[in-house]
């Protein structure tokens, strides 16, 4: 599925056309509006740099929040504050996102601008994929780029939709990124290729962990999915989490990893607690004496260290979902292990990639996300592509 790229266009293409760029600005906000972690919009300055270096406009269209209808909380304005701030120029920040006034303000400003549109998810017609919605966003633009790989995974009129009325349409550089690493890990992977699986339950990950027992030589399993595989092989598991209609689920993973000859590997000791709180009392058992009453929230250090030895020799890592309840410190311990190790490894020369959501936090918290070869923007499409879906934002896009 090679997509052509902003990369594959010549700059000449570029010259004075309005560019339709679909960013994922759906940043962290605080209850003042703050922006607290601008990550995704620094993600994004490379292609809309790109863009206006060449002389085109960019447009710029992203959704915040799930808005139903105008709210006014979820306006995009704090965000063309601090792009303004990261461009070093003023970003031109429209009160709606289609239609004449917004057409104006685009023909008006001059090449290079940046013209940020307003929350694309103010008008329902978005989500619904709405065509004639879709044809109206397209009619403001010569082309299309998406960069919204946090996105690619919903078939919206703004990350699909809008290509239909757009030639050329394209990836954007972070978007060509994230396929670069997460298709390629898992098509042209150097081996061995380790996959670690970790979130609190199993019926999330099942199409994630099926499609990855194709592909990989190891898969490491932690988090409170662990429980239902215990349950399964006939294990007391106290009050930890487990789903009673996976146990089958469960034991046909199992199944598979050995007819395919994957090494399957979980935890063999637990860090189990008794409450669900962070100062709850713990302690490390091993998984066949998980005491009545108890909760196992992290793994233990034996488990640790097998991970880390089945880690040590792997040339590719994919890692989505925590060890256990990272939020509270006292059962962050395994979660933090796995980070550190695979920032050493790293160095060693592994590929390191991390899908989205929690295990992106968690890195982060152990500062050592800038050890990692690739960090996604995206938890939700990372997992779908690595379960070999077709995302309907990537397949819109024209072929190289
Ligand atoms: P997910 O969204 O499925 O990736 O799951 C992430 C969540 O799993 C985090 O909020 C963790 O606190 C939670 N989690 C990890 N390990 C456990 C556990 N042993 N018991 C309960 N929840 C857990």
């Amino acid at each position: 599925m090679a997509k052509k790229t902003l990369a594959n266009l010549n700059a000449t293409d570029l010259v004075g056309k309005r560019v339709l760029v679909r960013v994922d600005f759906n940043v962290p906000q605080n209850d003042t509006g703050a922006i607290t972690d601008d990550t995704r919009i620094r993600a994004a300055l490379p292609t809309i740099k790109y863009v206006t270096d060449a002389g085109g406009k960019a447009i710029l269209v992203s959704h915040l929040g799930r808005p139903k209808g105008i709210t006014e909380k979820l306006r995009l304005n704090p965000i063309a504050t601090r792009l303004s701030e990261l461009l070093g120029t003023t970003v031109i920040k429209t009160d709606d996102s289609i239609g004449e006034a917004v057409a104006t303000a685009i023909n008006d400003a001059p090449n290079g601008s940046v013209i940020l549109l307003e929350n694309i998810r103010f008008y329902p017609e978005e989500e619904q994929n709405d065509r004639e919605f879709a044809n109206k966003l397209a009619s403001l633009a010569d082309l299309y780029v998406n960069d919204a790989f946090g996105t690619a995974h919903r078939a919206h009129a703004s990350t699909e939709g809008v290509a239909e009325f757009l030639h050329p349409s394209v990836a954007g550089f972070l978007l060509d990124k994230e396929l670069q690493y997460l298709s390629g890990a898992i098509d042209t992977p150097k081996r061995p290729l380790v996959a670690i699986v970790g979130g609190s339950k199993v019926s999330s990950k099942i199409g994630v962990i099926d499609a990855l027992l194709e592909k990989v030589d190891k898969l490491i399993i932690g988090g409170g999915m662990i429980f239902t595989f215990y349950k399964a092989r006939g294990l007391a598991v106290g009050k930890s989490l487990v789903e009673e209609d996976k146990l089958e689920l469960a034991k046909s993973l199992e199944a598979k990893a050995k007819e395919r000859g994957v090494q399957l590997l979980l935890p063999t000791d637990v860090v189990v607690a008794d409450n669900f709180k962070p100062d709850a009392n713990a302690q490390t058992v091993s998984i066949e004496n998980i005491p009545d009453g108890w909760m196992g929230l992290d793994i233990g250090s034996d488990s640790i260290k097998l991970f880390q030895d089945a880690l040590a020799d792997s040339k590719t890592v994919i890692w989505n979902g925590p060890m256990g309840v990272f939020e509270f410190d006292k059962f962050a311990v395994g979660t933090e292990a796995i980070a550190r190790t695979l920032a050493e490894i790293t160095e060693t020369g592994a590929i390191t990639i991390i899908g989205g959501g929690d295990s992106v936090a968690a890195v982060e918290k152990v500062g050592v996300a800038d050890k990692m070869s690739h960090i996604s923007t995206g938890g939700g499409a990372s997992l779908e592509l690595l379960e070999g879906k077709v995302l309907p934002g990537i397949a819109a896009l024209d072929e190289a």
